[in-house]
C-alpha cells in the first residue's frame, strides 16, 4: 500500500531500515503537530441493550484529521504511536475529550474509552482518569475503560494492582476483543473486569451457520456465572440480533445499529446550548 505513495507516513511497510525510522519520525512529529493543532477527534458507536434495543452507552473512538491526508483511522497510526510513546498523551486527551463529552450527555449514557498497553505502563493514567471526572462532573461509574487482553500479557501483578486502583475509583473495565489473545480464561480469574467484549469474529456467521454459536453460548455464561456482563462487537445483521437474544447477550455494537460518527450525528448528544458548545470546543 505505502509502495508508490513514496515517503510518508505509512510508509513503515517499506523493508529499508533507514526508510522505516524516517518515516517514524515523521508521524512523531506529525503527531506532535496534530495533537497541539486539534487534529484529533473522536467518533463514537453506540451499543444498544439486546432486549429493548435502547442506546446505552458509546464507545468512542479516535480519528486523525490530517491536513493532507483526510481522516485517517486508528488502526493505520496507533500502533506507531505506540512504539513512541506517543499515545500516551493521545490516549490522555481522548480521556479528557470523552469525559467533556459525557458530562452534557443525559445522565442514563454511559462512554466506552479504549486503552492502550504504554497507558496502562504510564505512571500518570490514575490521576488522569480521576482529573478527567473530577474536573467533569461525572458519575465514575459512567466511564468505560476497555482493555485488550494481549495487553495484559506482561507484568500481570502491576496490571492486576492498576484494574483494582481503577475500579476503586468506581470506574467500569472492561475486557476488549475477548477471544483473540492468549489465556483468555486466565485473565478472567486474575482480572476484576465488569464486562467481556466478544471480538467480531465470534459474531460472523451468527445465527446463519452453527460454527460459532456454541462459543458465544459459553461466553456468554462464563461472563455471567462470573458476574460480568457481556458486549457481542461486530452485529451487522438480525440474524445474530436473534441468536444474542436467545442466548442473553446484555448489549450488542456494530453497522446494524449504526457506525462511529460524530456525536453531533446523534439527536440525543445533540442537547447542548450554544453557550456549552463553544465552552466545550477547546
Ligand atoms: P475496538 O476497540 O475493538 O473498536 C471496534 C472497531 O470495530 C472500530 O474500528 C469500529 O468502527 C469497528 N466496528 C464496529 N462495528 C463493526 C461492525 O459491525 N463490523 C465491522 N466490520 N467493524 C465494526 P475503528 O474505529 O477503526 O477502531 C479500531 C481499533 O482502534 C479499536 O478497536 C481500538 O482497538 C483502537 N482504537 C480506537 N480508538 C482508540 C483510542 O482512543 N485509543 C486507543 N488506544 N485505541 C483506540
Ligand atoms: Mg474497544
Ligand atoms: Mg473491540
Ligand atoms: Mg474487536
Amino acid at each position: 500500500v505505502a509502495k508508490g505513495r513514496g515517503r510518508g507516513v505509512f510508509s513503515h511497510f517499506e523493508p529499508g531500515m533507514d526508510e522505516a525510522a524516517a518515516a517514524r519520525r515523521e508521524l512523531e512529529m506529525d503527531m506532535r503537530t496534530g495533537l497541539s493543532e486539534g487534529q484529533f477527534e473522536l467518533h463514537y458507536q453506540p451499543l444498544v441493550d439486546v432486549r429493548s434495543r435502547r442506546t446505552v452507552a458509546y464507545e468512542a473512538l479516535v480519528r486523525w484529521r490530517h491536513p493532507t491526508r483526510g481522516m485517517v483511522m486508528p488502526d493505520l497510526f496507533i500502533p506507531l504511536a505506540e512504539d513512541t510513546g506517543l499515545v500516551v498523551p493521545l490516549g490522555d486527551w481522548v480521556i479528557r475529550r470523552a469525559c467533556q463529552e459525557l458530562a452534557r450527555w443525559p445522565g442514563h449514557l454511559r462512554i466506552a474509552v479504549n486503552l492502550s498497553p504504554a497507558q496502562l505502563r504510564s505512571a500518570g493514567l490514575i490521576s488522569t482518569v480521576m482529573q478527567a471526572i473530577a474536573e467533569n462532573g461525572i458519575a465514575p461509574d459512567r466511564l468505560e475503560l476497555e482493555i485488550t487482553e494481549n495487553v495484559l500479557l506482561k507484568d500481570n501483578a502491576v496490571h492486576a494492582a492498576l484494574l483494582h486502583k481503577l475500579r476503586g475509583l468506581g470506574v467500569r473495565v472492561a475486557l476488549d476483543d475477548f477471544g483473540t489473545g492468549y489465556s483468555s480464561l486466565n485473565y478472567l480469574r486474575a482480572f476484576p473486569f465488569d464486562k467481556i467484549k466478544i471480538d467480531r469474529c465470534f459474531l460472523k456467521g451468527l445465527g446463519e451457520s452453527d460454527e460459532t454459536l456454541p462459543i458465544v453460548r459459553a461466553v456468554i455464561a462464563l461472563a455471567h456465572a462470573m458476574g460480568m456482563t457481556t458486549t457481542a462487537e461486530g452485529v451487522e445483521n438480525e440474524h445474530q440480533m436473534r441468536v444474542l437474544l436467545a442466548e442473553g447477550c446484555d448489549q450488542a455494537q456494530g453497522y446494524l445499529f449504526s457506525r462511529a460518527l460524530p456525536a453531533a450525528d446523534f439527536p440525543e448528544l445533540r442537547r447542548q446550548s450554544p453557550v456549552d458548545a463553544s465552552k466545550k470546543t477547546a
